[in-house]
């Protein structure tokens, strides 16, 4: 290589550190987070690498690409793109990303736990977290839950060697202490993971607040546009990192190319989505706030919300769910199916704005008439103003079944 080309090289690296330094703003690192150095006639972005496997002459122990389950470049660029901002300026930190959130959950879990250990996992979390806990009490690991709120699973952690944390919780929107309660399970000997999946790294760091493992659906918030399943788990050292990466190997759980470059693509506007999110969040909850028929308006950004303290100590933005409760299942239905703008489905974090009665699945601990809102990257007023027309529609149907008794001021308020 010639001198000019190695000054050329220095300088392009030098560019791109300084770029992903750790005390750039959020929006300045999303757009460059996990991108190779810049280079002449090179892509900014490198396609996808579609290969099952790879050229592989002779000893395989320190190829970095061997066969397509093992490793991907498409994968590599996208987990460094996750711990720069998972972990801003922690070079230790290693990110291995997943077909699914479940996958990449089920591979910190059920890698970790062994017979005779101790597991506490939230009562109020993501309810595939209740066939998990009867997978891992199948294999003889004992498993003790509490709320999240109120930190109440410290209460738990005499003899366990793992503690699960989701905050804020999916779907009731509960935060716990972070940072104590790392505390508190090291003091015992027990490693912390925590489920980030609702605020992204850009809202919450749970790496910087003691936590071992940061473990996401990168299908909700951090992608945002409904059409790729990721996971990933991001470990405070490769020590943590190497059986999650060696369960990931030995059950397949790899994402398509595609889908991890599209997550890798979609990074870029994180910033931008989940600011914007947020603030419309924020609109759409104090307006449905000041409707009579809806009660129990939860988000962890609301100044008077119960979870408001904890959260403000430790998150960075509050994400864009909000949750409510309307009067019955027959009322939240109408109102469903009423809005324009707001699509009826699961999942959040998208740029389109959905929602949905999640008591229709069963699993929640929830009222029939709770409603789980995402609220998108659409105009907050034209959000608002659906959302008032829908409850409007809602009302107007219930006052009609029973024959409009209580209707005067029943929109008020
Ligand atoms: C959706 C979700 C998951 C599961 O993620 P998938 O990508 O659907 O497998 C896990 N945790 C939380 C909090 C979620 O919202």
């Amino acid at each position: 290589m010639t001198d000019a080309r190695n000054a050329q090289d220095a300088r392009s690296t030098q560019r791109t550190e300084v770029a992903r330094g750790a005390r750039d703003g959020d929006g300045t690192r999303v757009v460059r987070a996990g991108l190779p150095a810049e280079e002449p006639y090179a892509p900014p972005m490198p396609g996808p690498v579609l290969a099952a496997h790879y050229h592989l002459p002779g000893d395989p122990a320190h190829a970095p690409y061997t066969y397509g389950r093992d490793n991907n470049p498409t994968w590599t660029a996208l987990e460094r793109a996750i711990s720069e901002l998972e972990a801003p300026g922690d070079e230790t930190a290693r990110t291995t990303v997943f077909a699914s959130g479940m996958a990449a959950i089920s591979a910190v879990l059920l890698s970790r736990a062994k017979p005779g250990d101790v597991v506490v996992l939230p009562s109020d979390g993501y309810n595939l977290l209740v066939p998990t806990r009867e997978r891992l009490e199948g294999w003889g690991v004992e498993v003790r839950t509490a709320p999240t709120g109120g930190d109440a699973q410290l209460d738990a952690l005499d003899g366990a060697s793992l503690l699960w944390l989701e905050t804020p919780s999916n779907p009731g929107l509960d935060v716990c202490d972070i940072r104590r309660l790392a505390d508190a399970a090291h003091e015992r000997g027990a490693l912390v993971a925590v489920d980030n999946t609702l605020a992204t790294p850009l809202g919450q760091r749970p790496l910087e607040l003691g936590a071992d493992y940061s473990v996401a659906s990168g299908t909700k918030a951090l992608t945002g546009h409904g059409d790729v399943l990721l996971g990933y788990v991001t470990c405070r050292s490769e020590e943590l990192a190497a059986p999650v990466r060696s369960w990931r190997k030995t059950v397949g759980a790899i994402p398509g190319p595609l889908e991890s470059w599209l997550a890798h693509r979609s990074l870029a506007t994180l910033e931008l989505r989940t600011a914007r999110q947020a603030a419309n969040a924020i609109a759409v909850a104090e307006a449905l706030r000041g409707r009579g028929e809806v009660s129990d308006v939860r988000h962890p950004g609301l100044p008077d919300d119960p979870a408001h303290g904890t959260a403000a100590r430790q998150m960075r933005r509050f994400g864009c769910v909000v949750s409510f409760t309307l009067p019955d299942k027959e009322f939240a239905e109408r109102f469903l199916a009423a809005l324009r703008l707001v699509g009826d489905a699961t999942s959040f974090g998208g740029v389109r704005s959905t929602a949905e009665r999640r008591g229709r699945w069963g699993g929640d601990d929830v009222p029939e008439g709770f409603v789980r809102l995402s609220v998108g990257v659409e105009d907050a007023a034209d959000l608002v103003a659906d959302l008032h027309a829908a409850l409007d529609t809602a009302l107007d149907a219930a006052l009609d079944a029973t024959g409009g008794r209580d209707r005067p001021g029943a929109r008020n308020g």
